[in-house]
């Protein structure tokens, strides 16, 4: 199933995936955000609204259980709630059964947040934790995931061969492309970091080795750490407005869906 959204007013679907505007480029990318909700998420929804950047939220069912109502804030102000499993393990050290019960915990609980917020929930999308696609049950964890309806973003325009390579075009789980890397900050980098991170990191988009893996559409991750936050005040918008500056444009993705269950 190919869908297009008509909840931001301000996207459009392109198939041409940078473009030149007088003598700068923009490249096309998509955002999710991993391990909300936090006690900053609210402001990061309202950043996102000013800005009208249309992003998929991975959320934590644990997360979900401490701030319940910003959750619903976010559905009500137009965030995708993707699932990032309960308790955030490391899938490879799971039973196929344990895998399964993780994300279906963190289903029942954003079901209900969409209930409460009285919104059709319209997309199904998983993240794993760590990027850990649970090892020896990889296959079956999959077929799960497509036999349960989970949706993909569509992978025409992301160029870089290593998403080919290890086939993440195939799953139907929602890897990334790009990873701020800012959690790095968190654990001890040090505020005299942020310079490389918010520069550094960033170029990097910019820097593929050929032209059609430098202008790849992107599936970026930035993480709500509250954490992140009091080390590095502001990282969010930060690292996100230079992105933009940079000629990042983000837009919705399409979604390309598993099976259909009724
Ligand atoms: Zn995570």
């Amino acid at each position: 199933m190919h869908e297009t959204t008509s909840e931001h007013k301000h996207v459009e679907v392109r198939f041409d995936y940078y473009r030149k505007q007088g003598g700068n480029v923009s490249k096309i990318a998509y955002l999710t955000i991993d391990d909300g909700p936090t006690e900053n998420t609210k402001g990061y929804v309202d950043y996102l609204n000013n800005r009208s950047i249309p992003a998929i939220m991975f959320f934590l069912g644990s997360n979900i259980d401490r701030y319940r109502n910003v959750a619903i804030y976010a559905v009500q102000h137009g965030m995708i709630i993707g699932n990032h499993s309960y308790s955030h393990p490391q899938f490879s050290k799971l039973t196929l059964d344990e895998a399964v019960k993780e994300i279906r915990r963190q289903e029942a609980l954003i079901n209900l947040i969409y209930a409460a917020a009285r919104h059709a929930r319209k997309y199904k999308l998983f993240r794993f934790p760590y990027g850990d696609k649970g090892g020896a049950n990889k296959g079956k964890l999959q077929e799960y995931l497509k036999s349960e309806g989970f949706m993909k973003i569509d992978p025409t325009g992301i160029t870089h061969p290593s998403y080919y390579e290890y086939e993440l075009d195939r799953d139907w789980d929602v890897f990334w492309t790009f990873d701020f890397g800012e959690y790095a900050i968190r654990d001890g980098a040090g505020g005299s970091n942020q310079s490389i991170l918010s520069h550094t990191n960033v170029m990097n988009l910019w820097a593929g080795g050929s032209p059609a893996d430098r202008f790849s559409a992107e599936i970026i991750l930035i993480h709500d750490h509250a954490a992140t936050e009091i080390r590095f005040p502001g990282y969010f918008s930060e690292l996100l407005d230079h992105t933009m500056a940079m000629g990042v444009e983000f837009t919705m993705p399409r979604f390309v869906q598993g099976d259909m269950r009724t």
